[in-house]
């Protein structure tokens, strides 16, 4: 046989193999140990000396070129295979969606609270949830013996030197604030915050509060703007048309200290369940910073005066997505979490 004749149609058949089966038996035909390629090459011994040479010259360089050629169709046909595994797949077949998860309701409540304050120019501050005696307590014009320190259950820890406890409010973070920034000043402490008793729908052992304060020079900070400011926090908060009215009251860190109440969310005041038919609920605790408690950061009560308040963010969340008991915030039952 002409072997260029046998070259142009190994390489065709070369070409037309569709798999490595089909390119399997083209080079059994051609290179096998009976094919047509080795045939002829075996039979070049029978060949006259001259002609020898030159046709096995020849038929060497065809038996390379095939074996090339078969090797690149090999890997050609080797990388489709792979391809179509790794490929193996019904694009019509419905997707799965995948699990998303979102933010806890107290987060949402946060961050609420957060924005409303930023947008009136409060800054967000932070402390730690394990404090001393001084920054919880005596600071705040709470100091030992005094019966005000009833008023909270607390986690007391013992390590060797000093004694440390959970705070029972974010306030001492004002104290920390005050002892590094000058005034005037206006913050919010979002925190946790820990009470020993026993619990119940409206008792945990562990909640959020959210604290603010705010000083400036003697007479520029008074009741009116506390009103002022929390009247706009609540209107945000629920974005309900809510009325505000304060109480008088005691706590030790203020003076005067005063309890204010929201009208109901639920009835809008007309008097429902939730507000004991009053139309009115207890919601936070506020008044103008003692002059103790300024004194205990260096700051002279002649000059400077302000407003304290402290909420709870557990109980703001409650009356916002309408909840009955403040343990489903912490049971993580996804009953309760995928409401939200
Ligand atoms: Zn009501």
């Amino acid at each position: 046989m002409d072997l260029k004749k046998l070259k142009i149609t190994a390489q065709k058949d070369i070409k037309s193999a569709q798999n490595l089966a089909e390119l399997n038996n083209v080079f059994k035909k051609y290179l096998g140990k009976k094919g047509e390629l080795t045939r002829i090459l075996r039979s070049l011994k029978d060949l006259p000396i001259k002609k020898r040479k030159t046709q096995g010259k020849l038929a060497n360089q065809i038996k390379k070129d095939l074996e090339l050629i078969i090797q690149e169709r090999k890997d050609k046909l080797q990388d489709a295979k792979y391809k179509i595994q790794n490929t193996d797949f019904d694009i019509t077949a419905p997707g799965k969606s995948p699990v998303l998860g979102h933010l806890h309701p107290l987060t949402l409540v946060r961050r609420k609270v957060a924005e409303i304050f930023q947008s009136m120019g409060f800054t967000i501050v932070q402390g730690p949830e394990v404090e001393t005696e001084w920054y919880n307590f005596d600071a705040l014009n709470i100091p030992k013996e005094h019966p005000a320190r009833d008023l909270w259950d607390t986690f007391w820890l013992k390590p060797k030197n000093k004694k440390l406890l959970l705070r029972t409010h974010t306030s001492p973070v004002q104290i920390r604030y005050m002892e590094k920034n000058q005034p005037p000043l206006r913050i919010i402490v979002p925190g946790r915050i820990f009470r020993h008793e026993a619990t119940d729908a409206s008792h945990e052992i562990n909640f959020y509060q959210v604290e603010g304060l705010m000083i400036d020079k003697k007479g520029k900070i008074t009741v009116a703007n506390f009103k002022a400011i929390i009247d706009e926090f609540f209107k945000g908060f629920f974005e309900k048309q809510t009325k505000i009215r304060l109480r008088p009251s005691y706590f030790p860190f203020v003076e005067p200290g005063f309890e204010i109440d929201i009208s109901c969310v639920n009835c809008l005041g007309k008097g429902c369940s939730v507000c004991a038919q009053t139309g009115w609920v207890e919601i936070l605790g506020a008044g103008m910073v003692h002059p103790n408690v300024l004194k205990a950061v260096g700051l002279n009560p002649k000059f400077w005066q302000g407003f304290a308040f402290g909420v709870g963010m557990d109980r703001l969340a409650m009356l916002k997505y309408k909840i009955n008991d403040i343990r489903l915030f912490y049971s993580n039952d996804l009953r309760f979490l995928q409401q939200f």
